[in-house]
């Protein structure tokens, strides 16, 4: 029994499986309809969500499986004081495979030590977001043709953005890449994925607080929002909140092959007016997400 908890627990062979399962599902998904049949996702969400529970959900359900769970803390037994262990133990009981989000860091890890059948950590605090980061590869193998040989920019909240963490662990292990790290001051990428990621692996990058100045070398912008719920006060959040704002202005400093990416939901970091650049796929990405999921409940299924 298998769980996914970091994105590096699967080898490069199994990320290029799932990826070729997800394209199959997308050229075949009547070849998919009843594979999950019988079988049951418990989504236990303590955190808000929109994509990620309800495409872990749509998976499911496309897959000819069915879902229970919550999708909010307040309305399960956590709300009276049980613990993430015994939650997962009881789930154990109910369904086939957990879907967990959780603002701790390392819920879903006790969760998944616990449990009997599989967890997938849906995303724990500031730490990691594994199957956002299936999801981006994803769309940039389908956008880019490829995962190696890129230069890769990362803009806005870097310090407590999880998917940028799981993004850096999973790109790190192409050839060719480069990072860009675009970020005020204080929301630089942390210690353990600069020393245990970046430098353990001689990983080339730069950091810097220009947009302007960067943009022109990227394959790929990923934006992303600044996490206001992890901040320790509203103060600091509302004076870094618009440090970047990707408007066409700034587009027009881009190569015209470069793609916007964003893990979602946007605040104020992308103008509305860029979604009509054929260069953003942050909405093709949502849907390139159910896909990588539905693939991934299938391998953790050991269903082919
Ligand atoms: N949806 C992503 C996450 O759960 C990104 C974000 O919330 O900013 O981490």
């Amino acid at each position: 029994m298998r769980s996914l908890i970091d994105i590096t627990e699967l080898d490069l062979g199994e990320v290029d499986a799932l990826i070729a399962k997800a394209e199959d599902i997308i050229a075949h998904p009547e070849k998919y309809a009843d594979k999950c049949r019988g079988k049951k996702l418990a989504t236990l969400f303590y955190e808000p969500s929109t994509r990620t529970r309800l495409s872990f959900e749509a998976a499911m359900y496309e897959l000819g499986g069915n879902v229970l769970g919550f999708s909010e803390s307040q309305s399960s037994s956590a709300a009276k004081g049980e613990s993430v262990a015994d939650t997962a133990k009881t789930v154990s009981c109910y369904a086939d495979v957990i879907a967990m989000r959780h603002p701790k860091e390392g819920a879903p890890l006790v969760a998944s030590r616990n449990a009997t059948i599989p967890v997938i950590n849906a995303g724990d605090g500031g730490h990691n977001h594994p199957t956002q980061t299936l999801t981006d590869l994803l769309t940039i193998k389908k956008e880019k043709g490829r995962l190696g040989g890129l230069t890769v920019g990362l803009c806005g909240d870097l310090k407590f953005g999880r998917t940028v963490h799981s993004l850096i662990s999973a790109l790190s292990r192409y050839g060719g890449i480069k990072f860009v790290f675009i970020s005020p001051a204080e929301l630089k990428i942390p210690g353990y994925v600069r020393q245990g990621v970046l430098e353990k692996n001689g990983i080339p990058y730069e950091e810097t607080t220009d947009l302007d100045g960067s943009i022109g070398k990227l394959d790929i912008l990923y934006m992303t929002r600044v996490q206001r719920e992890r901040f320790f006060n509203e103060e600091d959040y509302l004076r870094l909140r618009d440090s970047y704002i990707l408007t066409q202005q700034k587009m027009k400093a881009a190569r015209e092959d470069m793609i916007v990416m964003h893990p979602l939901p946007r605040v104020n970091e992308i103008s509305p007016e860029i979604d009509s650049d054929p260069r953003a796929c942050y909405f093709r990405q949502v849907l390139y997400g159910k896909y990588i999921r539905m693939a991934l409940i299938l391998m953790l299924l050991g269903i082919d």
